[in-house]
């Protein structure tokens, strides 16, 4: 599980120590094509903050939400995956936001993606004399390297219920989430995050209000005092 071994391409002054929130894309969505719209961050920040700054960076977040083609890191890597991963990220933005506000959604790039998917099953001998049914990814280019991840947004575009599929309540927050809570009431990214913040905040109103509401009454009070005087 652990990246430690690959960490030491990692740019710039982010220490990739993988327990950190802070520091890997979080994720909270409870759907990975949302995840994986959560990696272009804007929370607690005013500039987006964008997790994926390298391909190495694209193949750790594949690994975490168990969308590796074949279910590994394939031996040869292809490279140009950030890239392809990037385009693949905003295509599924724009299409989720279309399909959110009720506008015809432009799903030409995702359609791309998806036909690059050239996978073939066979079946293979598994232990115990058993025979396995596997499917077989391809791994030469990016974009077959991203067909499982593809097939994970086309499903959420397909079937995904999009009353559930929401953004954080917050004002400053970006992220995407499923709302797969049974009452259906999900309103925060994160309640640690933003749930906790909007709590804070309502606290300090609420406080701020009756400090003021008592002094006003307090100068009425004086002033009373004053006239009866
Ligand atoms: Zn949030």
């Amino acid at each position: 599980m652990s990246s430690a071994s690959t960490s030491s391409t990692a740019s710039s002054n982010t220490a990739t120590s993988g327990n950190n929130p802070s520091d890997v894309p979080r994720l909270l969505a409870d759907h990975p094509a949302l995840d994986l719209l959560n990696t272009l961050e804007r929370a607690l920040l005013d500039a987006p903050l964008d997790r994926w700054q390298s391909d190495e960076d694209v193949w750790q977040w594949l690994e975490r939400v168990s969308l590796l083609p074949n279910g590994e890191l394939p031996a040869r890597r292809p490279e140009g995956m950030l890239d392809a991963a990037v385009a693949l990220r905003e295509s599924l933005r724009s299409a989720v936001s279309q399909r959110k506000r009720g506008d015809a959604v432009d799903v030409t790039l995702l359609n791309e993606y998806l036909g690059a998917d050239a996978c073939r099953t066979l079946l293979t001998a598994a232990e115990g004399g058993k025979i396995r049914l596997a499917r077989v990814y391809p791994t030469d280019t990016p974009m077959q390297c991203l067909v499982p991840l593809a097939l994970s947004a086309a499903d959420l575009l397909a079937n995904g219920d999009f009353t559930l599929i929401r953004q954080c309540e917050s004002e400053t927050c970006t992220m995407w989430f499923y709302d797969r809570t049974r009452a259906h009431r999900r309103r925060w990214c994160s309640m640690a995050l933003c749930g906790n913040r909007h709590k804070v905040a309502a606290y300090r109103r609420r406080e701020a209000n009756a400090s003021a509401a008592a002094s006003a009454a307090g100068a009425a009070n004086a002033n009373n005092a004053s006239d009866a005087a």
